[in-house]
């Protein structure tokens, strides 16, 4: 065979080059929900519905009630960097919608059995198109019409049956996949009262044998104390104190030097939520209810996350705070454009950022029986 003859250098052809990148954008179940809901958020939903066929495992859909997609975005809609919402590379220093890059669509297709979409846009409603995408990405069919208010609607069927090993990982820890997803569908439930803006009902659902059940729904308010209140519970709001901290944060030297600058700078970081009072018997040592933002985005700030911990446990062994934190940073002063899933995000000056938090949330949590968290440095 050719491996054995030959080992010169050739280009990887285009369908595997195209299966082997999209592996990495969508990693996982969590990751395939989270870029559908995203997209959902870009395209102004109010409200959103997310099912799980046996979690997730036989499908997964997305309805909307956005924007719908026009006739004209129809042929680059899943094709592999076509996107409505960036167009050079200076654009991804100001982008506030989630999705900048035209990977998801075209990598879900590369990766699933099956992608369908059916959509209206305002004029268009009530009736909707039906678009059924090739593997490739290709636009395969927008014939067929449904009754459908304006929106629209994904449907992933069988994730990762193109990559064996992956389905079988898929399959075999169903539960767990899913449980990661509600967690992180949580974070985006959270985003519309992080970022202030207009309220959106958030509603999942799970189907297991014919049997449908709720596994999570927010009421569209815009207050984050009540949209906590129905993802948790009422009892877990009692414990909760608003974050509002300001911190001015020093450029650290060595990245200075390197864009060579030379007098000191400083970014204004502004940390807005709620987080758990620090109180003898609040005790929970877990990870799933900790959520971090930048400007609204979603993401795992590891480094940050663990300096809260580290203060709460300087006062009692055993406990981690519930803590919704947003940085909101100048958009020039992080990165979002770091990995494929977006999930990282590099903040210029994260050790500093992080000094002047652990300072400012020791006073906090000090003052154990404050009922305001507000403090600056
Ligand atoms: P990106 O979000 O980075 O643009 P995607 O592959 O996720 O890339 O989506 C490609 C394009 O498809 C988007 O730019 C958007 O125009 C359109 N689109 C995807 N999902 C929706 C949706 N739910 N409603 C409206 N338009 C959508
Ligand atoms: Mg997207």
């Amino acid at each position: 065979s050719d491996a054995q003859t030959s080992d010169s250098i050739k280009a990887i052809d285009r369908a595997s080059v195209h299966r082997i990148t999209s592996g990495q954008v969508v990693i996982d179940l969590q990751t395939a929900v989270k870029e559908l809901v995203e997209n959902s958020l870009d395209a102004g939903a109010t409200n959103i519905e997310v099912r799980f066929k046996d979690h997730g495992v036989k499908s997964i859909e997305v309805i909307d009630n956005g924007s719908g997609i026009s006739k004209e975005n129809y042929e680059g809609l899943a094709l592999k960097h076509h996107t409505s919402k960036l167009s050079n590379f200076e654009d991804l220093t100001i982008v506030r919608s989630f999705g900048f890059r035209g990977e998801a669509l075209s990598s879900l297709c590369a990766l699933s059995e099956s992608v369908v979409f059916t959509t209206a846009t305002a004029s268009e409603a009530p009736m909707g198109t039906v678009l059924e995408l090739e593997r490739s990405g290709k636009l395969k069919s927008s014939d067929a019409k449904v009754a459908r208010q304006r929106g629209t609607t994904v449907t992933v069927t069988g994730l990762f049956a193109p990559l064996p090993v992956r389905r079988k990982e898929f399959e075999r820890n169903a539960k767990r996949e899913f449980l990661k997803a509600l967690n992180l569908l949580q974070a985006y439930a959270l985003v519309p009262c992080v970022q202030e803006n207009q309220g959106v009902r958030l509603t999942v659902f799970n189907q297991v044998s014919g049997w449908k059940t709720s596994a999570l729904q927010t009421d569209g308010s815009r207050s984050l104390k009540s949209s906590v209140s129905s993802l948790w519970g009422p009892k877990q709001v009692e414990n909760l104190v608003p974050l509002d901290l300001r911190c001015i944060v020093r450029t650290d030297k060595a990245s200075l030097k390197r864009q060579g600058i030379l007098e000191e700078q400083t970014t204004e970081v502004r940390v807005t939520g709620l987080i758990s009072k620090f109180s003898p018997g609040n005790g929970r040592a877990s990870a799933d209810r900790q959520f971090f933002y930048v400007n609204g985005r979603p993401c795992s700030l590891t480094k940050i996350q663990k300096a809260f911990n580290e203060v709460y446990r300087s006062f009692n062994t055993n406990q981690s705070p519930f803590v919704i934190a947003d940085f909101q940073l100048p958009t020039a002063s992080c990165d979002i454009n770091v990995s494929p899933d977006k999930r990282t995000i590099f903040i210029h000056s994260e050790g500093n950022l992080i000094l002047a938090l652990k300072v400012i949330h020791l006073l906090i949590v000090r003052r154990v029986s404050d009922s305001r968290a507000h403090n600056s440095i």
